[in-house]
């Protein structure tokens, strides 16, 4: 079957089931091109909380699915491939967190959104790269944070807002494999780029971008930008959406390895049969999700300007 066709078989389905698509800045551009809205991972925790009550197909990994679910339990929540996870997420468990919470009592822990829903259900707020930074700093002075799973993203909130942070072990594959030689490369290949960089990047290498930006923030910073060139340090999903967005200024991958083998999974093919066959639905216990949800309606009301 064309790509045409199958576009069009997707649309007839999505009319019958009544579904909404969401989809993340890092999927293949067709799916980008497909959804109802297309965007970071904060933003997509705002669709689907206002989703209306029917399908929303979630294209993107398995805890994106989760927290739609989590904020929409009325819905039925679609994993076009359920096998898609973060590896980042599965880098710490529930029973690790309430071992932290032994070894830190008082502490107030804060869960990056990459987490399954288990782990999110043992802490106090969670956060995305967009508002780690708000979600630390509205914490009172003086308290102790834990911040999981990513090292990186902590240690770069810890620099920013000069408050000692413990922050777990936990990394992106894709991120962490950045280097400042990787930068000096791309500069030399485009000097006078603009080159921003994701925050779950090494601290090293956030010092040495000109910006440290969520994939949301890159598209309103480019948007925003006089500049006609920039290298963009993230998961070349992203590059879609900064083209199709930016006629007339040119955009660079910081390096071609920046790439995320579980969005990647992710098809046309996929959400065709997701749709069809209703498969891939996401089953949390209620008594998960409802303790997973205080955490993160915790961050949706702190995330308010
Ligand atoms: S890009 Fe990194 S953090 Fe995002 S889903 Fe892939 S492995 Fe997880």
């Amino acid at each position: 079957m064309d790509k045409q066709q199958l576009i069009s078989e997707i649309q007839e389905l999505k009319k019958q089931r009544d579904a909404v698509i969401l989809a993340h800045n890092y999927v293949d551009g067709d799916l980008q091109d497909l959804a109802d809205y297309t965007g970071d991972s904060l933003e997509l925790a705002f669709r689907a909380r206002d989703a209306h009550k029917g399908v929303i197909v979630c294209c993107g990994v398995s805890f994106m699915g989760e927290t739609a679910k989590i904020l929409s339990p009325e819905s039925r929540v679609l994993l076009p491939v359920p096998s898609a996870g973060c590896p980042m997420a599965d880098m710490v468990t529930a029973e690790e967190v309430r071992a932290m919470r032994k070894a830190h009592p008082g502490a107030v822990f804060i869960c990056y959104v990459n987490s399954s829903a288990e782990v999110k259900s043992e802490v106090d707020i969670c956060c995305t790269s967009a508002n780690a930074a708000k979600i630390v700093a509205s914490v009172e002075p003086g308290r102790e944070i834990v911040f999981l799973p990513d090292g990186n993203l902590g240690r770069n909130v810890e620099h920013d807002l000069k408050r000692p942070i413990h922050s777990f072990s936990g990394y992106c594959p894709v991120h962490n494999q950045t280097t400042v030689a990787m930068i000096e490369r791309a500069r030399a290949l485009h000097p006078g780029a603009k080159l921003f960089v994701h925050p779950e990047c090494p601290r090293e290498v956030v010092a040495a971008a000109d910006e440290a930006l969520s994939t949301g923030g890159m598209l309103r910073y480019v948007a925003a930008s006089p500049e006609k060139q920039f290298i963009v340090g993230t998961e070349k999903g992203i590059l879609h959406r900064l083209v199709k967005e930016n006629p007339g200024k040119e955009f660079f991958p910081m390096d071609d390895c920046l790439v995320c083998a579980d969005m990647k999974k992710l098809t046309l093919e996929s959400v065709r049969d997701a749709l069809r066959d209703l498969s891939g639905e996401v089953l949390l216990s209620k008594e998960i999700m409802d303790k997973a949800r205080k955490p993160i309606a915790e961050m949706l009301e702190r995330s308010k300007a």
